[in-house]
């Protein structure tokens, strides 16, 4: 055998030796920072990086054909160039969850993510091996004879790393037990994981179409005597954390005209929330889903949603999205998106400020099918709010109380501090917003249009660095606190107690029992008398305060 034709092997091996080193500098920093002794840490490191030296030979080889091979390894050495940047800047891992939300993000989010960090670790993570892979001759076989090499060098790829993995079995066992997200750390393994798992997700057709919930659902019998429609506003925060949050006690004022209403006009506060999920892709179906996190409502839904229940009972629904889309949630409702609208002050370079979606909002209302509306409306809003890694850019000029504030992308590069800054800005400003939202309620009930309410919650959290974390999306079971403990505030016009007969005295004083995105489902129908056996009462926050 010619050296020429060794050299298909020496490039998987090659390929696959990079990729387990220099394509996991986070992995191998995380291990060689745990406890136990130096020793120990580098026959751990030993063994796992044999481990996954093989298993990414073991996955070349299923692709070293002559046109596949290069443009194959081409994308595994992206990837794993990417995933490096977005580990060392945020410290998030690649998972199913994070996948499907890089792959539903838009843009304008991509556009918030570059910087030139992010080149730099392309290049030095990826630069070597493409250039070396893109300059050496392809070597071309009969079918047969590349399909027996390809076969071998699977074998052997398995062969060594399950050799591998029982020689460090020990180690490694507990490292997965203790440390689960290093499996997800693991480049470019990972996202082939996570890919094929989305895929899957995708996959069969009969499982997309939603099996109908509610089909029940009729309008209660305060809706045969009204007088006015009732109008609930539901919002939908982003990335907005309970630990930041005024009105929980942080040590800023980031809410101060959620603080006026809550002294003056029974907003209520509700401090103990947790979010099904860790990022938008999974919360926000299931902060409609009429699963709880528990039975299944962080997966991909294969049931309808609230909003499809309130439409089937007769009411009015919109959603107003000034975000990337509203995951399917909206496809059967009247549903507008705010974020392209050109409003002067308001909008800029592809989006636009909250305050966008209460533009015209008279308009939309009108707008609606006459005889639903003159039923009730249900308006879900959802916000742009917090939404990272460009803090900055969430809030105008004139609503940054907390300066300086940190205008980097890169957000380890800034002092803490300023990215806090910028961080409590946003919050300041969603603060503003339900202000703002809370006082066009406010009109509608006084002009004798609409008996209105309003309920706020948050999708997820943010990390802001602590524990070297950033962004969101850790997955949930060991998720930090910051990620999934979320404000959470509701508010009922004084029309609106009485037509429900929901006592807000009573409601402060439940107010900090331990609730979560189950809750809302439940919550939304026992508000808007919507009976249906997919109704749990025991979720419904507001039931134990009816008169
Ligand atoms: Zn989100």
């Amino acid at each position: 055998m010619g050296a020429a034709e060794r050299r298909p092997m020496h490039a998987v091996w090659l390929i696959a030796l990079w990729l387990a080193g220099p394509g996991n500098l986070p992995l191998w920093q995380r291990i060689f920072a745990l406890e136990g002794t130096l020793a120990h840490r580098l026959v751990l490191l030993a063994g796992l990086g044999l481990v996954v030296t093989a298993a990414t030979a073991a996955l070349l080889s299923l692709l070293a054909w002559p046109r596949v091979f290069r443009p194959a390894a081409t994308l595994l050495v992206l990837v794993a160039a990417f995933n490096t940047h977005f580990m060392w800047q945020y410290g998030v891992v690649m998972d199913p969850t994070m996948l499907a939300n890089v792959a539903h993000t838009d843009v304008r989010e991509v556009r918030d993510l570059l910087s030139l960090h992010l080149v730099g670790t392309v290049l030095l993570v990826a630069g070597p091996p493409l250039w070396w892979l893109w300059h050496r001759p392809v070597v071309s076989r009969v079918w047969w004879a590349q399909t027996g090499r390809n076969l071998t060098g699977v074998v052997v790829g398995l062969l060594v790393m399950v050799g591998a993995g029982l020689a460090s079995y020990q180690g490694l066992a507990s490292l997965m037990r203790n440390h689960k997200d290093v499996r997800y750390m693991i480049n470019p393994l990972n996202s082939v994981y996570a890919a094929t798992r989305v895929a899957a997700d995708q996959l069969p057709p009969q499982v997309r179409t939603l099996q109908p919930t509610g089909e029940d659902a009729t309008l209660g019998a305060s809706y045969a005597t009204q007088v006015r429609p009732p109008l609930l506003m539901l919002v939908v925060g982003e990335t907005a954390r309970a630990e930041n949050w005024g009105l929980n006690g942080y040590a800023r004022e980031t809410t101060p005209a959620l603080r006026r209403w809550q002294e003056q006009s029974g907003l209520v506060n509700f401090p103990q929330v947790r979010s099904c999920g860790t990022n938008t892709q999974v919360s926000l179906p299931c902060i409609f889903s009429p699963l709880t996190r528990e039975d299944g409502g962080d997966k991909t839904p294969t049931q309808e949603n609230l909003l499809d229940v309130l439409q089937r009972a007769g009411l009015a629904v919109l959603w107003l999205d000034n975000q990337s889309g509203c995951k399917g949630i909206c496809d059967r409702v009247s549903h507008a998106s705010t974020s392209e609208l050109n409003l002067p002050g308001l909008c800029e370079g592809g989006e636009c400020f909250d305050e966008a979606m209460l533009h015209g909002l008279d308009e939309r209302i009108a707008a609606l099918d006459p005889v639903r509306r003159a039923r009730g409306v249900v308006l879900v809003m959802h916000q742009m709010g917090s939404h990272g890694p460009a803090y900055s850019k969430r809030t105008p000029v004139d609503r940054k109380p907390f300066l300086p504030e940190c205008t980097s992308n890169t957000l380890s590069a800034c002092a803490p501090e300023q990215l806090v800054n910028a961080y409590d800005n946003t919050i300041a400003y969603t603060d503003h917003f339900l202000g703002q939202s809370l006082q066009w309620l406010q009109q509608q009930s006084t002009e004798g249009r609409f008996d209105t309410g309003m309920i706020y919650v948050s999708d997820h959290g943010e990390s802001l660095g602590e524990n070297g974390l950033y962004l969101h999306g850790v997955p949930y079971a060991f998720a930090p606190d910051q990620q999934t403990h979320v404000p959470m505030v509701g508010w009922l016009s004084p029309a609106l107690q009485q037509r429900s007969g929901v006592s807000i005295d009573c409601l402060r004083q439940q107010a900090a029992a331990r609730l979560s995105h189950d809750n809302v489902f439940h919550t939304v129908l026992g508000l808007m008398d919507v009976s249906t056996q997919a109704r749990d009462n025991a979720l419904n926050v507001v039931a134990p305060c009816r008169s």
